[in-house]
């Protein structure tokens, strides 16, 4: 039952691609915002509420849905993507975790796709080293007092609502930061949009800086002490959806360098026709089966509850690297043909050098992988 409700969403997900997202990409790319109509839609179909408990009006749906569910929309747009995610992912952690009166209060418009919401660790001067950060959340007798600045966020330039991180104690201390729910509408935030020379359009980038803004206690949603820890483990489960994502943009550029060289002709002969053509594209098939296979043993790991964080991460590290060098393999199989915006491959190509800084950078990763034996952990995930 849940399989074909599961069926059937991932449909739904793959026609909104086609139907809702294709068309505008482009136009993403040149810095057009999304209409909220798009937004509208995606929630309609359910993309804002897949792992939310059916008690909160969500889906119910397994983690690893969620991902195929990613996946299918990072093969068109990467961005949006990552925008509709992050909105879920805080969607979930209020409806987990949130007094039930405030989940009332802020889920539905979020699901409803009426409100984006984001995730603020990110600072200035802490990124990386997130612990570093130095926004502060200092007690009141009925709530909390927050000072700083978020930085470089998905969705940050239009979302209503954030989980902002906060140090409640001394500098770098990482079981002093707590999570606080934060309102982007009050005075007391200013918000920027952050822009580049990859457009940051349809994934929302920007930043946004707090003062004295007061938070009631019961917006208090994760306490100093387990705060830092439920984020680290949140990435985890980001780090193998952003591994399929970069798979799914390596995937479509693939199967659309294929297509141009069973019809583009040189010397008399279509191009898959010549050996040294086909190679770079049996290749990146090659790599790309490999980087599924990874995911897919990070999300039975996962799905089992085991400590996936090792493979979480080398999937990621390895999606990504396979992205940075394919996608610009499948372009050059293209000729110029492939350098038009009616392709995905130059804004794919951006999406990857931005997969390679979210949620745990290729070089703090590797830093963590140098220390793994990846072989007994693999196999237990695989009879788990
Ligand atoms: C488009 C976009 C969206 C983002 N969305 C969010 C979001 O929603 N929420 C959020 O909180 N953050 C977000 N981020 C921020 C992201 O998490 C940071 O970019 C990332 O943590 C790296 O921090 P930094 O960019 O400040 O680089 P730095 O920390 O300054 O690092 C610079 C380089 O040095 C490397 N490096 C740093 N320290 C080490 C080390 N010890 N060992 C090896 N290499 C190291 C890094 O890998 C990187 O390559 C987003 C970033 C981008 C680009």
């Amino acid at each position: 039952m849940a399989h074909d409700v599961a069926a059937d969403f991932l449909a739904d997900v793959r026609a909104f691609a086609r139907t809702h997202v294709e068309k505008h990409t482009a136009a993403w790319a040149r810095g057009e915002a999304i209409d909220p109509a798009v937004a509208l839609h995606a929630a309609r179909i359910g993309l804002t509420r897949i792992e939310i408990p059916v008690a909160s009006g969500g889906m119910g749906l397994s983690f690893h849905t969620k991902v195929e569910a990613c996946a299918i929309i990072a093969a068109a747009d990467f961005g949006l993507a990552m925008s509709l995610v992050n909105t879920h992912n805080v969607a979930k952690r209020i409806a987990v975790t949130a007094p039930e009166a405030v989940a009332r209060t802020l889920v539905p418009d979020l699901i409803a796709g009426r409100a984006s919401a984001c995730t603020a660790l990110t600072e200035p001067s802490a990124g990386s080293d997130a612990a570093a950060m130095r926004c502060t959340a200092r007690p009141t007798e009925c709530g909390w007092i927050l000072d700083g600045e978020k930085t470089w966020i998905v969705n940050a330039r239009h979302a209503r609502l954030s989980i902002v991180y906060a140090q409640t104690g001394e500098h770098s201390d990482a079981t002093g930061i707590a999570a606080f729910l934060v309102d982007l509408t009050n005075p007391c935030c200013e918000r920027y949009a952050i822009e580049s020379g990859f457009s940051q359009a349809s994934i929302g980038t920007g930043g946004f800086r707090l003062n004295q803004y007061f938070a009631p206690s019961e917006h208090a949603i994760l306490p100093a002490g387990t705060a830092f820890k439920a984020i680290l483990s949140e990435i985890n489960g980001a780090r193998i959806y952003v591994a399929a994502m970069c798979c799914a943009m390596v995937s479509a550029g693939l199967r659309l360098a294929r297509t141009h060289g069973e019809t583009r002709q040189s010397f008399g002969k279509p191009l898959d026709q010549q050996p040294t053509w086909r190679e770079p594209l049996a290749r990146c098939a090659t790599q790309l089966a490999a980087a599924w296979a990874l995911v897919e043993t990070a999300i039975i790991a996962t799905e089992a509850g085991g400590d996936a964080r090792h493979l979480a991460a080398a999937a990621k590290v390895n999606a990504v690297s396979l992205a940075q060098a394919q996608l610009p393999a499948m372009l050059h199989a293209m000729g110029a043909e492939g350098l038009k915006d009616t392709y995905p491959f130059t804004r794919h190509i951006g999406a990857a050098q931005i997969a390679a800084l979210t949620d745990g950078s290729t070089g703090m990763l590797l830093d963590r992988l140098a220390r793994w034996d990846p072989i007994p952990v693999q196999l237990r995930a695989l009879q788990g």
